[in-house]
């Protein structure tokens, strides 16, 4: 009996914390309209969602979506169509409790960006952003609500706490809801950062710096292997032709170019490209000389 009480006072609290940073984000313009979503595992099982067309600025504790571990509807309004980018995360990340979705406007910015790393959509400009965020992976474009994105997130094993949905938004998972909505706040502030800065060649903190956070603060960042750690110095010749294959068929989501491999193609204008591929000249001669 005391053990359901606690229980129950617990998901009142959480129904109660969801609202409240609902609408801490909607007021301050971090997610317009009815957009953005945030979700919380509980205790006993299942978890909590906020429902579908439903503004983060006015929700009710008490009409908040109750799913259960299957992801079916036990009480509350429908859920947002934006479930199945919630369950990926779960599934994928053990230690998600709580996860933020938002159509926050720099961090969607970013995401349109050709330069744009997928495996670390940010490059290491704040401590805070490493020790929050930790790397964020880019995921490419899916229409709203199509189940194809559960696969493109279960597709990174996990390994990323942020990600970011090309042309869309960002979706944050931490330990509890604070440490998620906090981490999406970060996320959104970087990627500002990075737009204020973009083409001033700033300094961004050093392989030394980064290490030293990983060391003292534990920050977690991906393990990437041998083998990718080796393409992200020098390009192989599999990864060109990866990048070339990406380019043709995505236009966008692609890593590393040589212009020698193929010339342009569309849907890139050739302008457009040969910015890309300058960029990326410019980054490689970087990496090289560290
Ligand atoms: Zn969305």
């Amino acid at each position: 009996m005391t053990a359901m009480r606690t229980e129950n006072s617990n998901e009142t609290r959480l129904r109660e914390d969801i609202c409240r940073f609902g609408r801490s984000l909607f007021e301050r313009g971090l997610t317009p309209g009815s957009s953005g979503n945030i979700s919380v595992r509980l205790d006993g099982g299942g978890w909590l969602v906020t429902p579908t067309n439903a503004s983060l600025g006015f929700l009710d504790p008490a009409r908040l979506s109750r799913l259960d571990d299957q992801g079916r509807l036990v009480s509350g309004d429908a859920p947002t169509k934006e479930v199945p980018l919630h369950n990926a995360l779960y599934d994928t990340r053990g230690s998600a409790r709580a996860i933020v979705h938002l159509h926050s406007t720099h961090s969607v910015a970013l995401s349109m960006l050709p330069e744009i790393d997928p495996r670390a959509a940010l490059p290491p400009m704040t401590a805070y952003y490493l020790m929050k965020c930790g790397a964020t992976a880019l995921v490419p474009y899916y229409r709203p609500g199509d189940p194809a994105v559960a696969d493109a997130i279960k597709g990174l094993a996990g390994k990323y706490s942020s990600v970011l949905l090309a042309n869309h938004g960002p979706v944050v998972a931490g330990d509890t809801l604070e440490a998620a909505v906090f981490a999406t706040e970060e996320l959104e502030e970087t990627a500002k950062l990075y737009l204020l800065l973009r083409g001033m060649n700033p300094r961004y903190l050093s392989p030394e710096q980064v290490s030293d956070l990983v060391k003292v603060f534990g920050v977690e960042l991906p393990q990437l292997s041998e083998h990718e750690r080796e393409c992200v110095a020098k390009p192989s010749d599999a990864e060109i032709e990866a990048a070339a294959r990406v380019l043709d068929e995505a236009g966008r989501h692609f890593h590393w170019w040589d212009k020698s491999v193929q010339p342009y193609t569309d849907p890139i204008a050739k302008s457009e490209f040969e910015g890309i591929v300058e960029q990326m000249l410019i980054a490689t001669s970087k990496t090289r000389s560290r």
